[in-house]
């Protein structure tokens, strides 16, 4: 078994463990005897000490030229095109997924930088016509420290897209990467380090309290939060006036099928948008909302899919789905089927934790798929963040719309129909940040903007390439220009 990794805090030049030696394990989802990692349980003090490093190194980088800044990213990006395969083979142990989907990550993420390199360039500033003085214009400045809080399910390309175009736009940044995955959060800040970055411009501090701590700091200007609602729902709490904070949390992601639907094509996109990752995608689908006239012929076709996947350990040849991030969710997984049944559900497959004795050691569950499910149930409104999915019946578009925008999320939605004038209702009805029509839920074009509606987020300038993205990470200034 390989040794584990000693993960260390990043504040300002140093490379330093928690102030009071506290650490804690990370262990592999799909071996738990097998510790992957261990990292910095940081203190108040330690999150202050990377909010003052970052304050001190912000009067010089934010001066620094956007050449210099678009260098830097770029220098980190081609170090982390280098890194790629090892970092996903990392990756595969400390977080669980497939080895082609950690590939798939490790490979995007420079894609990121490479990006935001460009947008160092382009913090472009207005004029403005004006009857009393000669000139009046505006100009982008950075914002400040900006504290990067991210969840462990994209560890790379999550955290590349919050700190790529805060760098870019002069920032300096405290980032806390999730305690599930400290290690990919070293590699990401050992490679804009290794490009050259300054001292303190980023700082990386772990642990499991550190965020709290991170975003109740007075020295951080902004904070940029990927995770769940319910510590979305915290962080939103704890800024005041005066700070800025955005937020991209989960979903509760519908997909709608008509009755003219291609139904392989249908079962394809249901299944890859419900078990790809193990379920455990922010834009992942959790209702499948079916016409009743297909609803059967549609279900045969997205079991058997279901049944096909391989469940087993990320860098296993042939295993197609990977171990959930941990036994607490393998319990939570048991808990949505139990009380979705007693709701009125019923189980067609999947539904219970594998017993074969070479999966014991991993945090496994299976693709799950209930029919029956009510409207307005648990497993209809309330995300799961696992393989459970949950098929209700519709009668139509109107229905569908409308059960589909029942709940509390709006993050992604699809449809699968051959009606494109259906289509395009339900793409301008549907309330979700993201629509797809005959594609699934997950995936995310790296140059478009992503990001939700209601409660699946903030909505502030969503996150990548759109074109408010560094709106986010600048504060504007107006000057009259007399003579
Ligand atoms: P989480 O909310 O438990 O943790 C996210 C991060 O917040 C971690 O780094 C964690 O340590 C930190 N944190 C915890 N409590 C905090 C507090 N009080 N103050 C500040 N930071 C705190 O989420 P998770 O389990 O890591 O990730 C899964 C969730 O993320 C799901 O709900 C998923 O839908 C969501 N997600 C959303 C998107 C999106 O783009 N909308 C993308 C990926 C994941």
């Amino acid at each position: 078994m390989n040794a584990p990794f000693e993960v260390q805090n990043r504040i300002g030049d140093s490379l330093t463990p928690a102030s009071h030696g506290a650490t804690f394990e990370r262990r592999n989802p799909a071996d738990r005897d097998d510790l992957v990692s261990v990292a910095p349980e940081s203190n108040a003090d330690d999150v202050a000490a990377a909010v003052r490093a970052a304050r001190e190194a912000l009067a010089s980088w934010r001066r620094t030229t956007p050449t210099t800044r678009a260098d830097l990213l770029t220098k980190a990006s081609r170090l982390l095109a280098e890194r790629a395969p090892s970092i996903a083979a990392e990756m595969v142990r400390e977080e669980g997924k497939p080895l082609a989907d950690a590939t798939m990550e490790a490979s995007r993420t420079p894609k990121n930088l490479e990006l935001y390199a460009g947008e160092a360039y382009r913090l472009t500033g207005t004029t403005f016509p004006s009857d009393d003085t000669p000139l009046v214009y505006s100009t982008r400045d950075p914002v400040g420290v900006v504290a990067v809080i991210t969840p462990w399910n994209f560890p790379l390309n999550l955290a590349s897209r919050k700190i790529g175009p805060a760098l870019a736009a002069g920032n300096t940044v405290v980032f806390k990467p999730s305690p599930m995955t400290p290690l990919m959060g070293e590699r990401l800040a050992a490679a804009f380090v290794d490009a050259g970055l300054p001292p303190g411009v980023l700082n990386v501090v772990h642990g499991t309290a550190a965020g709290a701590h991170l975003v109740n700091d007075a020295g951080v200007d902004a904070v940029t939060f990927t995770g769940s609602n319910a510590t979305g729902q915290k962080i939103h709490a704890a800024i005041g006036v005066g700070r800025r904070v955005q937020l991209e949390l989960g979903g509760k992601n519908p997909i709608v099928v008509l009755a003219d639907a291609d139904l392989d094509a249908a079962a394809a996109v249901v299944a890859r948008s419900s078990f790809s990752l193990t379920g455990q995608a922010c834009t992942g689908a959790g209702r499948i909302l079916v016409d009743r006239a297909i609803h059967d012929e549609l279900l045969d076709k997205v079991v058997a899919l279901a049944g096909a996947y391989v469940v087993g350990p990320g860098d296993a040849a042939g295993v197609t789905m990977g171990p959930l991030i941990d036994a607490a969710a393998v319990d939570a997984m048991e808990r949505w089927v139990a009380r979705a049944v007693a709701d009125g559900a019923r189980v067609v497959c999947g539904g219970a934790a594998p017993t074969d004795a070479e999966l014991a050691r991993g945090n496994y569950f299976p693709a799950t798929v209930l029919i029956d499910v009510e409207r307005g149930t648990a497993l209809a409104t309330e995300e799961v963040f696992g393989p459970v999915i949950g098929f209700e019946r519709v009668d139509g578009l109107t229905d569908a719309l409308e059960s589909a925008n029942s709940v509390r999320f709006g993050l992604s939605a699809a449809i699968c129909t051959r009606d494109m004038a259906a289509a395009q209702r339900f793409a301008s009805e549907i309330e979700a940040g993201m629509v797809r029509v005959n594609r699934p839920t997950v995936g995310a074009a790296f140059n478009a903007p992503f990001g939700g509606v209601k409660q699946s987020g903030t909505g502030t300038h969503k996150e990548q390439l759109g074109p408010t993205v560094m709106d986010f990470y600048t504060v504007s200034r107006t000057v009259w220009l007399g003579t």
